[in-house]
């Protein structure tokens, strides 16, 4: 054992449970939480990983159901009871703090390459493989009244709360196909590193991954797979897995698992990660609440299996792909709350680094509006008339209130007319961006001041329709506005963050 050694902040811990139960688990999280923590990834009933308080961490050691807290790396039998999934959590912890592994994360040459990149496959099939998935993915779908354009579409989950990954090794008695324990450990390691970083982007999602291992072995032989029959390889290998695992041998035997799961760790979502090495029609894939990933990742290597990972639960969670050959659009909406796709490399005026579009450590407000984070800590939103010499609280959302308003709708003349900041607050015209997938960590980075915006009813107005205003609120908060009709009266949609 050993001690990483930091000073204030946020220190990640390893946790050790005495308990065997969900209700442990849950006791050990609202302890975790009192303490200005956070549950990171739980291995239940036994392990998790938490962010808390560093000045906390001893404190923590002392609360009822928790054995050992770990800052450092751990030694192999250096935890008493150590089963198989401690193993796992074990060499997957020492692999995310330990020197080597970030190091070779931050030299490498393929950080940050666009998913097209020449001489590299994209961790998505080729269009014709996908018009097929698709096709599936239209099967499973329940049938839904399809709303306006742009309307929330609740069939699509949002990457927020506790999420289980049921992590499905297909192991094989034919040695060809066959998964040693190492490979099968190099691969939690990395899964749980993807998906750390992608939950670490939003503290305000509270994402807590919750994983499920299991490891069905079967004995299909390579005969089983003919070349003549690419789409259906999936099937053959997941349907004799998931049967393995003691469920009807089809599609519906693997959404009995994922549902189980779901219930039992009392999630939001949950969804299948297939890793095998039989045959498959690509290296990487999602549809149908399931990921399919192979252990070569094509020339990306194993140690960028991470990263497309997190790809691939971006689709799970409805993002839609950035780079330039998935012939994506700017146009096209994703996800529950229907957001534009405007980082993509073919249309964005400014793409930049983004999971979806390039091996990054980042994520663009489109994604981040994609997975439902830009729905988040909100204080206050709606759309109204904000109507000619009245005053608005952003923070509460109300007109004409008696004090605090951060905007005055002013009217001087007939022609002139100006949005002016008040009590303190501060605007910034941002023009007409995407107000969807505006979110509140880029609202953060405006240059605020208190000079009013021109809103006259000549050439000169600055508030035509589609024009977005941030606005730092006279309490500190973020908001955004949009502009949607002009006039004595404006029609405005509001969104106040915490
Ligand atoms: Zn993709």
């Amino acid at each position: 054992m050993s001690e990483n050694v930091q000073v204030g902040g946020m220190q990640e811990v390893f946790i050790q449970l005495k308990g065997k139960t969900l209700k442990d688990v849950e006791r050990s999280i609202a302890s975790v939480e009192s303490i200005g923590g956070r549950v990171t990834h739980v291995f239940p009933p036994g392990i998790m990983v938490a962010s808390v308080p560093s000045v906390k961490v001893k404190l923590l050691r002392r609360r009822a159901g928790v054995i050992s807290v770990e800052t450092g790396t751990i030694a192999k039998g250096g935890l008493k009871d150590l089963g198989h999934e401690l193993d796992l959590a074990i060499d997957a912890w020492n692999n995310h703090i330990g020197a080597e592994r970030r190091t070779r994360a931050i030299e490498s040459p393929l950080l940050d390459k666009s998913w097209d990149t020449n001489k590299f496959l994209p961790p998505d099939p080729p269009a014709e493989v996908m018009a097929e998935l698709r096709r599936r993915d239209a099967e499973l779908a329940p049938a839904q009244a399809k709303g306006p354009a742009g309307a929330p579409n609740m069939n699509i989950p949002v990457l927020v709360g506790r999420v289980v990954v049921g992590i499905v090794f297909v192991d094989s008695t034919i040695a060809q196909y066959k998964i040693t324990d190492a490979e099968k450990s190099k691969i939690i390691s990395e899964t749980t590193e993807g998906l750390n970083m992608l939950s670490s982007f939003e503290p305000n999602a509270n994402i807590q991954w919750v994983y499920d291992f299991k490891r069905p072995k079967i004995n299909l032989q390579s005969g089983s797979f003919p070349a003549a029959n690419q789409n259906g390889w999936e099937d053959t290998w997941r349907n004799a897995a998931v049967a393995a695992m003691g469920y009807s041998a089809d599609i519906n035997g693997m959404n009995s698992y994922i549902n189980s799961i779901k219930v039992a760790n009392n999630a939001q979502w949950a969804y299948a990660l297939f890793v095998t090495k039989y045959p498959k029609v690509w290296f990487a894939y999602y549809w149908g609440n399931h990921v399919v990933m192979d252990f070569a990742v094509d020339g990306w290597g194993i140690d960028n299996f991470n990263l497309v990972v997190a790809h691939e639960t971006g689709h799970v969670f409805g993002c839609g792909d950035e780079y330039a050959a998935s012939g994506c659009t700017c146009t096209s909406l994703h996800g529950r709350y229907q957001v534009k796709n405007g980082n993509c490399e073919n249309c964005a005026p400014v793409s930049i680094p983004c999971l979806m579009k390039s091996n990054s450590q980042a994520v663009c407000d489109y994604t981040r509006g994609q997975l439902g984070w830009n729905e988040l800590a909100i204080k206050s939103r709606g759309a109204t008339t904000f109507k000619g010499t009245w005053t608005f609280d952003l923070d509460s959302g109300v007109q004409g209130p008696a004090s605090g308003a951060d905007l005055w709708w002013e009217q001087v003349n007939t022609v002139t007319r100006y949005l002016v900041p008040q009590s303190g607050a501060m605007l910034a015209n941002l023009g007409a961006v995407n107000f969807d997938a505006l979110s509140r960590q880029t609202l953060m980075t405006k240059a605020y001041t208190a000079t009013p915006v021109n809103g006259s009813n000549n050439a000169s107005n600055k508030l035509t329709p589609g024009t977005v205003i941030a606005i730092k609120t006279n309490a500190g908060r973020y908001a955004k506005m949009r502009i949607d009709t002009y006039g004595y009266n404006l029609g405005i949609t509001w969104v106040t963050y915490k």
